[in-house]
């Protein structure tokens, strides 16, 4: 579908939300916690936290859980019974918006879709992202941890987004890229006044300040360099990184359950764990931070790209903001292009 163009006022734009909630959409939003902002489902437009930059967390529990049942089983004499955990979810959250969001979170979606259907399709997945309707906000003013344009994305992207909003003084120029997105702007006709492309703002010429193919040329050369085993020295291999990241996807599948009753699961894993790469002899491929990170690296700036011609980071600069070492990742890339 060719993108289309609405205005909505912003009054109008709490109707639009309080509309859907009410008509029993699942809305999920940048929402205040616990002194913080995270992405959570809301009951009314007055609970979303939409002066924030980005929400601690992205949004991508809500393709990936934390941790989910793939299956489940009990026995019972000789009866046994299995329950496939895709039955949890067929069907459910069908309505469910992610508004609020910004161009970075939104471009992790299509970027992790390709991961979960490349060899194996993961139904898990697919059920979930199929039925998601996003609905981003552009960013007015990114932060210095922010690195989206050079990431192939900008600050106006609408790249991932059903929809993108634009402020512009009291109103909100809609970009409208799909069905998903054009079917709720129909529903909710009254609110919105169609537009021509060129009454929308043009972009910004936002600046890259480093190339990201110049980090690819670096990592394709320098395996074992030392930059990587000093750089990351300070690396307490928490994990926050990845657990922030909205395109880190690495999981491990744990059995649980006794001769009764018991589960698969799935949960959130991380490369920069020392047992992630740990094999039961003993020997470790990945044995000191640098090597994890580097990992990291290259699955981000490298390998990712040569299988799907894109890059495994949307520059959201989350992992940056919330690593407790300060390891900011921006300059890290920006580091290795100048070495190349
Ligand atoms: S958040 Fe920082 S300290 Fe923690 S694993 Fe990542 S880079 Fe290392
Ligand atoms: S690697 Fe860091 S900057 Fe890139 S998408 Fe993940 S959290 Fe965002």
């Amino acid at each position: 579908m060719e993108e289309k163009y609405f205005e909505i006022s912003t009054e109008n734009l709490k109707k639009f939300i309080d509309g859907i909630i009410t008509d029993n959409y699942e809305v999920i939003a940048p929402t205040d916690k616990d002194g913080d902002t995270f992405y959570g489902k809301i009951n009314k437009f007055e609970e979303t936290n939409l002066d924030i930059l980005l929400p601690k967390m992205s949004y991508k529990e809500y393709l990936l859980p934390k941790t989910e049942t793939l299956f489940e089983y009990s026995i019972s004499g000789v009866d046994t019974e299995v329950k496939d955990g895709l039955q949890n979810i067929a069907g459910a959250n069908e309505k469910r918006v992610i508004f609020g969001g910004r161009p970075c979170d939104a471009g992790a979606g299509p970027i992790m879709e390709k991961v979960f259907n490349w060899d194996y399709k993961d139904e898990f997945f697919n059920e979930r992202f199929k039925n998601l309707t996003i609905i981003s906000i552009a960013c007015e003013k990114p932060d210095n941890y922010c690195f989206c344009t050079e990431m192939q994305l900008s600050p106006e992207s609408s790249y991932g987004s059903d929809i993108l909003l634009k402020k512009s003084g009291d109103k909100y120029f809609a970009i409208v890229t799909g069905e998903k997105g054009l079917n709720l702007v129909k529903a909710y006709s009254n609110l919105f006044t169609e537009t021509a492309k060129d009454k929308v703002p043009a972009d910004k010429d936002w600046k890259k300040i480093f190339e990201v193919e110049k980090t690819k040329s670096f990592l394709d050369k320098n395996f074992e360099h030392n930059y990587f085993q000093e750089r990351f020295l300070s690396c307490i291999g928490c994990g926050v990184c990845t657990y922030t990241c909205p395109t880190c996807h690495c999981f491990d599948i744990q059995d649980e359950g006794n001769l009764k009753e018991g589960r698969r699961i799935r949960n959130w894993d991380s490369c920069q764990f020392g047992i992630f790469t740990l094999h039961t002899s003993g020997h470790n491929p990945r044995v000191t931070q640098g090597d994890r990170y580097r990992q990291r690296l290259m699955h981000k700036f490298k390998i990712y790209s040569e299988k799907f011609d894109k890059y495994l980071c949307v520059g959201c600069g989350r992992c940056s903001r919330n690593c407790p070492e300060d390891i900011d990742i921006k300059e890290v890339a920006k580091n290795l292009a100048e070495m190349a």
